[in-house]
């Protein structure tokens, strides 16, 4: 795993040049390879920490757990962040001492097959660590409908979760550990911070051209300093250098394919219709050949408008008003996805009472998506998903635990 981890820091250009021309991404913000290799890092020294209990609580008896691999693990990622999914996921199954078949995503193969080179090269024994290109179907329905495989680890939409997991009970009862979409919101109040929470809340939903299962999708902005908050976000929003994401000094590529720019273009023109376009969404990037969106900002949209309520993974972002903590939180619980939420305030009372009432697996206090922290679990409420992910959780997701009990003879 060591070495592996190496050969992806040795060939971080290069890995960074294939997900640009598969999925768009900028090179000038990869960073998916140097995740992957940390993750690798980090599990390789890991296997201290797999521990059972013992016991002396039975009268004559000591009892103790195992903690063992299932077997065979398969992984399915995305196309978003692909080899940061890949190691997260696949290097703990490894450490924990199960065999991995890991299916890439058809919108973003190349990085992972080049990886599959590398992992014959770092040395893994044959049938260890395996890697498939495919489509969801046959190739992702095979593994989840498989007898041998005994945990199924997947990162995508909420909807392919849901035909997985009734896959799985379907077939062996294989556990199932899902991260899925999200309609992440950000409350900013009016003590905020106001060029922090702009400058934090843009980046968050323009990043990888808001193609993030966290961005933060949904703004509500206290009405007091409504006008202002949205004045310098979309002078910062419109700012982004788009273009050919193998130039340095590119930063917004395009949608991954044309499936999702029609997706993603056909929800800005429902969008028109239920909310007032404040920002872009105006085709003007049609010229640029390539699947470009521009950034784009709706207000005022209607809470139950179907754009506020579907993930539309793209960068547009929905700014509405509110005028007490009690409205804020409502609106911000009011999905079926519950990924991450971000608040924004310098009372730290208020901060730590929204904290508590969100419906979601992760809540940023004057911060906000992709930030995250290694040792801290990730994973959604609701809709977001099942179980939980991060370096102190997801070796617990690849172990079964056995329990043992030895009867002492003069007791
Ligand atoms: P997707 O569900 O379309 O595809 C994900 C993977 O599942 C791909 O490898 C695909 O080939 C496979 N797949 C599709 N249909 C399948 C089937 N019937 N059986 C087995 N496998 C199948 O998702 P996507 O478009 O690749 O990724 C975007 C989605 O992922 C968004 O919803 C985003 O929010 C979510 N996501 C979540 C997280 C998280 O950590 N929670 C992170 C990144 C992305």
């Amino acid at each position: 795993m060591k070495r592996l981890a190496a050969l992806l820091r040795e060939h971080v250009s290069e890995l960074a040049h294939l997900e640009a021309k598969s999925m768009g991404k900028p090179v000038s913000h990869y960073f998916d390879a140097l995740g992957a290799a940390s993750h690798l890092e980090h599990y390789s020294e890991a296997w201290a920490s797999i521990q059972g209990q013992s016991s002396l609580n039975t009268p004559g008896h000591v009892t103790v757990t195992f903690r063992q691999p299932y077997g065979v693990v398969a992984v399915i990622i995305p196309w978003n962040v692909p080899l940061l999914f890949f190691f997260s996921k696949s290097a703990p199954a490894l450490i924990t001492g199960n065999t991995v078949v890991l299916k890439s995503s058809e919108k973003a193969p190349l990085t992972s097959a080049r990886v599959a080179e590398l992992i014959v090269e770092a040395g893994f024994p044959p049938g260890v660590f395996n890697i498939l290109s495919g489509h969801g179907v046959p190739a992702g329905d095979v593994l989840a409908k498989h007898m041998d495989v005994r945990v199924l680890s997947f990162t995508g939409s909420s909807r392919t979760g849901k035909l997985l997991q009734e896959n799985a009970a379907k077939t062996n009862l294989k556990k199932v550990v899902l991260e899925l979409g999200g309609k992440s919101p950000a409350l900013v109040f009016a003590d905020a911070n106001l060029s922090n929470a702009v400058e934090q809340t843009q980046a968050s939903i323009q990043s990888n051209s808001g193609q993030v299962c966290m961005a933060n999708s949904r703004i509500y902005v206290q009405k007091s300093i409504a006008e202002a908050f949205i004045e310098a976000f979309k002078t910062r929003f419109a700012r982004v250098t788009i273009g050919d994401p193998t130039q340095s000094e590119v930063n917004h590529g395009p949608q991954a394919d044309e499936i999702q720019y029609k997706n993603v273009t056909s929800y800005i023109e429902e969008g028109k219709k239920t909310g007032t376009l404040a920002l872009g969404g105006q085709g003007l990037l049609e010229s640029k050949n390539g699947f470009f969106v521009e950034p784009t900002v709706f207000l005022d949209t209607p809470e139950d408008a179907r754009v506020m309520k579907e993930e539309i993974f793209g960068p547009v972002v929905l700014i509405n008003t509110f005028e007490t903590e009690e409205e804020a939180i409502r609106k911000a619980n009011d999905t079926e996805y519950g990924l991450y939420a971000s608040v924004f305030t310098k009372d730290i009372s208020r901060a730590m009472r929204v904290a508590k009432a969100l419906e979601s697996g992760y809540v940023a206090i004057n911060c906000t998506s992709p930030t995250t922290a290694k040792d801290l679990p990730f994973g959604g409420y609701k809709g977001s998903g099942q179980g939980r992910e991060g370096w102190l959780y997801s070796m617990d997701n690849y172990l079964e635990t056995k329990s043992v009990m030895i009867k002492l003879d003069d007791e």
